[in-house]
């Protein structure tokens, strides 16, 4: 794992502050050696800084650990953790078919969640009452105090123009034009939004996001990238098939139109239609328009052969966005979140993985591995969670350099 290098140069007292609590952050527990070693900052720096963080309440010491000298008998070194009660985030995962949120503490650990499922014709003010009412759910569930809540992430359908702060014509989603639909939620709930998306202990990887449609984030040099306009990874619309069907967003051949649940259903049932054999044909025989995304991907993972194509197929798309994605980024890890995995994220993410080990450029120097996220289907409103600790914590070299330009 590497960490992000601090500067002994004067006047960044406050990127140094969150490097050197991102790199206790990231290692669960380390001491002021450790850390010196890790940020390339000086013991009296570090010391200075560590003093500041606990008094502040941002991190916490937890006794003395032996130093791991030739004999063991090393002055013993202090272990410093985050105090996880330092600080809370909401995250509201957005999709145009449901709601998530959850409420996680400063050290990631999801303390209350709740879901609800939107009609496709939803009004923007009604979303943006669901959403306040599932924050309030979650911030009462968990009982934390008001005052710890250090804001609201929000993951929303692209695309957004973060300067005005609206979601432009979102898909999926009948009769919204230009939503500001962070302000809506900020004046509804009184906290600060934060919106896009993502996760830790790796300073470069892409989360794939499976829902409704197909998302991304990328995580680059230890900092969430979301691009000057803030529509950075819109791997759903990288081109896997050209001259294939037309995608809402005006292209063709994009994976999310050839690989998101509703194509797979419309290829599921065409397959059906025509014929096709096995369990999934004998249970849907009658009306094999009826057949779901959920089936498929049960049949499939049962080993169904007309289901297994179909998500084959999927896999296929989704390994040829994920080869693109490898060349372009040198990324050190991909992870696959979302509700749309279904029974079949462990035949993505072996097919992906498969795909990255053989055909990016780069794979004689490394290969990026595929995980599945532990988040499960919350992972959206989790990466927004973090959204919000990053924007307070991370360490941002764009505002580093900000301030030391003349
Ligand atoms: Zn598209």
């Amino acid at each position: 794992m590497r960490q992000q290098a601090g500067t002994n140069l004067p006047k960044v007292g406050s990127y140094n502050q969150n490097v050197v609590l991102d790199a206790i952050r990231s290692s669960g527990a380390t001491s002021r050696v450790e850390l010196a070693q890790r940020t390339g900052l000086t013991a009296q720096t570090i010391s200075v800084i560590v003093r500041r963080l606990l008094n502040d309440g941002l991190v916490r010491e937890d006794g003395a650990r032996p130093s791991a000298g030739p004999s063991g008998s090393g002055k013993p070194r202090t272990t410093l953790r985050v105090e996880p009660t330092a600080g809370y985030a909401v995250g509201i995962h957005f999709d145009p078919g449901w709601i998530d949120a959850v409420l996680v503490d400063l050290a990631g650990t999801v303390l209350a969640e709740t879901r609800r499922g939107l009609h496709h014709s939803v009004r923007p003010e009604e979303a943006v009452a669901l959403m306040s009412k599932a924050v309030r759910k979650v911030v009462r569930d968990a009982g934390i105090p008001q005052r710890r809540m250090l804001g609201i992430g929000l993951a929303c359908p692209g695309p957004i123009d973060q300067e005005l702060g609206l979601v432009l014509y979102p898909p999926r989603l009948a009769g919204w034009e230009q939503v500001p639909l962070g302000a809506l939620l900020e004046t509804r709930t009184g906290g600060p939004v934060t919106r896009s998306g993502v996760a830790k202990n790796v300073g470069n990887f892409v989360y794939l996001y499976m829902g409704t449609g197909i998302g991304g984030g990328l995580f680059l040099s230890n900092q969430v990238y979301r691009g000057p306009f803030r529509n950075a990874a819109e791997i759903g619309h990288v081109t896997v098939a050209p001259g294939g069907p037309p995608c809402y967003c005006g292209n063709r051949g994009c994976l999310e139109a050839v690989a998101c649940p509703d194509a797979m259903v419309a290829d599921a049932r065409k397959l059906l239609a025509d014929g096709g054999g096995g369990a999934l044909a004998a249970a849907y025989a009658r009306d094999p328009a009826s057949v779901d995304h959920d089936a498929v991907c049960a049949a499939a993972a049962a080993g169904d052969p007309l289901a297994r194509g179909v998500v084959d197929r999927v896999a296929s798309y989704l390994s040829d966005a994920a080869v693109s994605v490898a060349n372009m980024l040198d990324v050190e890890l991909f992870v696959l979140g979302g509700p749309a995995l279904g029974a079949v994220g462990a035949i993505y993410r072996e097919a992906i993985e498969e795909a990255l080990s053989l055909r990016p450029i780069a794979r004689r120097v490394h290969k990026a591995p595929v995980s599945l996220s532990p988040a499960g289907s919350s992972a959206g409103a989790i990466g927004a969670a973090s959204l919000v600790f990053h924007r307070a914590f991370a360490p941002q070299l764009t505002a580093l350099l900000e301030r030391t330009m003349p």
